[in-house]
């Protein structure tokens, strides 16, 4: 797998570290349910997601990826301190 870090270029998935999906958390006082949900349950998609990835062995930037689960094609790419993969 390929991964396109917005500073580097195409990178081998190799050397970026996974964190995870990209979640919105709870407002602050939500039910005790919701905090359960966001900490421990994921969905699974098959299609797109956003994600956290770290560029360990390169720029050591955080990038939000857009990526299809299902076949790894990475349909967007952007540094984390812009908040928006494009
Ligand atoms: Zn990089």
């Amino acid at each position: 797998m390929r991964i396109t870090c917005p500073l580097c270029g195409e990178r081998d998935r190799r050397e970026f570290y996974y964190r995870g999906a990209v979640l919105e958390a709870p407002e602050e006082g939500a039910p005790l349910e919701v905090w359960h949900a966001h900490v421990h349950l994921r969905l699974n998609p098959a299609g797109p997601l956003e994600e956290w990835w770290y560029h360990q062995h390169g720029c050591g930037s955080w990038i939000r990826v857009q990526r299809d689960t299902s076949n790894h094609e990475m349909l967007a790419a952007a540094p984390a301190a812009t908040g928006e993969a494009g």
